[in-house]
């Protein structure tokens, strides 16, 4: 069982054990460790990378069992964990915008079902609230609409009920998420709505960070 620090704590470097250490049969090791600070791959959000002593974390996965640092070379013992922190800045910034972009899409009587935040291709996608009512969404007055929220010094608010976790800034709407997200909600920056496109009853929200 891992401990998943990265949960309530924005540390990039700690220390933790290796619990056990096995190749993947493609040249990589599958890592385990009593705690982590490695966010793996997962609600649309890619993984952290970094290393463990020194070794290249390329990828951290969740799988149903646990959480596996997959790295290019063999660790073990107690180790030092360092998390990439600008990837890990960037990915914070872009599915935290993936969040108030949900939030904005909801107040246009939309309603978010999933999404994804990697950098060059991040988009949400949205069912509508009534699906006998379809009202097309304007990409200008939607990007205005997603930075008049995320130009707010709001600060991010964790809380855990019954092991879930929900996450938002200030006083907007919490969702339940387990991802990575900005202490303060203007460290989002700016955000470009690239392109809204109807298909089959969706919307798929295309935007990337300026
Ligand atoms: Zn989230």
């Amino acid at each position: 069982m891992t401990e998943l620090l990265y949960l309530f704590d924005d540390s990039t470097e700690c220390t933790a054990s290796v619990l056990s250490c096995l190749p993947t049969g493609d040249g990589l090791y599958a890592v385990t460790l009593d705690r982590t600070i490695f966010h793996p791959q997962g609600g649309g959000q890619p993984s952290d990378i970094g290393t463990i002593n020194n070794v290249s974390v390329v990828k951290v996965v969740h799988t149903p069992e646990a959480v596996l640092h997959l790295t290019d070379h063999e660790v073990a013992g107690e180790v030092v964990l360092k998390v990439n922190s600008e990837k890990r800045f960037l990915h914070s910034r872009l599915h935290s915008a993936g969040h108030i972009i949900g939030l904005v899409g909801d107040q246009l009587s939309w309603h978010a079902t999933r999404g994804n935040h990697f950098p060059g291709e991040a988009r949400v996608i949205f069912e509508p609230q009534d699906p006998a009512s379809v009202k097309l969404v304007d990409c200008v007055q939607f990007q205005a609409q997603v930075n008049q929220i995320v130009t707010q010094a709001f600060a991010r608010v964790l809380t855990e009920n019954n092991g879930i976790r929900t996450v938002t800034w200030g006083n907007l709407p919490a969702y339940p998420c387990g991802g990575t997200h900005v202490k303060t909600l203007n460290e989002i920056g700016q955000v470009e709505i690239k392109k809204i496109k109807l298909k089959k009853g969706q919307i798929t929200v295309s935007y990337a960070l300026t």
